[in-house]
């Protein structure tokens, strides 16, 4: 009687095990994901994978394509934010689960391995320390770099008063005096993009207004003379020679609450003829960008464009299997912060699957007794890559 009662008091406190057996994965790797980049979109994917305990490293050499600006807009409940600030948050949660490791470093090469079953990944940390992992998956959140003219005092001024998108910076400059800076076909459609804010616009085109290019902007938005002729649009062709900062609108005491604050710059802007230079209170401008990083190009990863090859219907995969590209980096040809986030909970979602989709065949195949070697899961392997095959992942998740 004394051992039955003691057995059932034992019984009540023994914690319940629910897990289920250990199956061995189809592939060992130190990861089942290494994360390359730490901006939004590689944040965003390391939150994704940490929320199902997938083993994951984020590797980020810190070079923010927003980094120069005062404030990150249109972000959901972070609307006014430094960019610092966002990652900051975003770090301080995702490091809370256990099986994420968030390193400063910069990754060298992505090494695919026996038919890109997993990885080899290099990478430098800091204090000249090379370091390699294996994994079985690789996300490119690498990012792009803007490339910006060699004009006087424009690089200083980059996102502080010549900002980069009107959902970005443009709501604190609304209703100033504005230039847009740009070539001539670039410049002209983006006053459609800028005319709820500003009424005053010289377009800067920097020599590009020329017969050939004037063609060129009729093919792109016909009418475009009459159009801004309608708005006072002013064309300026002379050539820059400089943008000198007269006032710096930075608000530094603003309540940071609240998410928009008039900013009030001044620049003077200068011209190689050394005449009648032109004042203005902000620019909106439409320069070139390039990847920021070629280890996706390096391992195999095609390019689109100049963008990272990515398949949307396929968790945002390259044509490199097991690689994924998301953020500005990618294909989507969407480059904010909202898509960044977007994208990496994309490819978080398609990428956890997957990998359970790997195993289970594994696992499956081993439990008919059957000898699994490592040709047959590399054919297995080869079969999941075939679209028309009932095993290939091309199977839409929801989020
Ligand atoms: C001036 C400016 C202002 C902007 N303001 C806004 C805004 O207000 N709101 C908004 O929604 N969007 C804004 N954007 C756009 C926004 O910055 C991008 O859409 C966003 O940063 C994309 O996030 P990402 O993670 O793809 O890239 P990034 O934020 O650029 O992050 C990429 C990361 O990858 C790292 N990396 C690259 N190569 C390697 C490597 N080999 N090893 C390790 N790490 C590597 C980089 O160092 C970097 O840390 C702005 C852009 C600019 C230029």
């Amino acid at each position: 009687m004394i051992f039955l009662s003691l057995l059932r008091i034992c019984l009540l406190i023994a914690p319940a095990v629910h897990s289920a057996p250990f199956l061995e994965p189809a592939v060992q790797a130190d990861y089942d994901a290494i994360v390359i980049g730490g901006g939004p979109a590689g944040l965003a994917a390391t939150s994704g994978l940490a929320r199902v305990r997938r083993n994951v490293l984020l590797i980020d050499s810190g070079e923010y394509r927003n980094d120069p600006t005062r404030h990150a807009h249109d972000i959901l409940g972070f609307d006014g934010v430094t960019p610092a600030w966002l990652r900051f948050a975003a770090r301080r949660q995702i490091s809370d689960y256990g099986t994420v490791d968030l390193v400063n470093g910069t990754v060298t090469e992505v090494q695919p391995q026996k038919n890109n079953t997993f990885f080899k990944v290099l990478a430098d940390y800091p204090g000249n320390k090379s370091v390699s992992f294996t994994t079985r998956k690789v996300v490119l959140a690498t990012g792009m770099r803007d490339i910006l003219p060699t004009t006087t005092g424009l690089a200083e001024s980059w996102g502080k008063g010549i900002y980069w998108c009107p959902w970005c910076d443009g709501h604190e400059h609304a209703d100033q005096d504005l230039g847009i800076l740009a070539r001539l076909d670039s410049a002209v459609t983006s006053v459609r993009e800028i005319l709820t804010l500003n009424t005053d616009i010289v377009l800067f085109v920097n020599g590009t207004d020329t017969p050939a290019n004037r063609a060129i902007t009729e093919g792109k938005f016909p009418g475009w003379e009459t159009y801004l002729k309608l708005l006072n649009v002013k064309i300026e062709n002379r050539t820059l020679a400089s943008i000198t900062r007269l006032r710096d609108g930075a608000t530094p005491y603003a309540d940071p609450s609240l998410p928009t604050h008039p900013e009030h710059d001044l620049f003077e802007v200068n011209f190689t003829d050394k005449k009648n230079p032109i004042l203005r209170n902000a620019f909106f401008a439409d320069f070139p960008s390039e990847q920021r990083s070629k280890v996706g190009e390096n391992a195999g990863v095609q390019l689109y464009g100049n963008k990272l090859a990515a398949d949307g219907a396929g968790g945002l995969v390259t044509n490199v299997p097991g690689i994924f590209a998301i953020g500005d980096a990618n294909s989507d040809n969407v480059t904010n912060v909202p898509h960044a986030f977007f994208s990496g909970k994309r490819t978080a979602v398609y990428l956890h699957v997957q990998i359970e989709r790997e195993n289970s065949l594994a696992q499956i195949a081993a439990a008919g007794k059957r000898d699994v070697g490592e040709d047959e899961l590399q054919k297995l392997w080869a079969r999941m890559n075939v679209p028309s095959d009932v095993t290939h992942a091309r199977e839409r998740f929801e989020v």
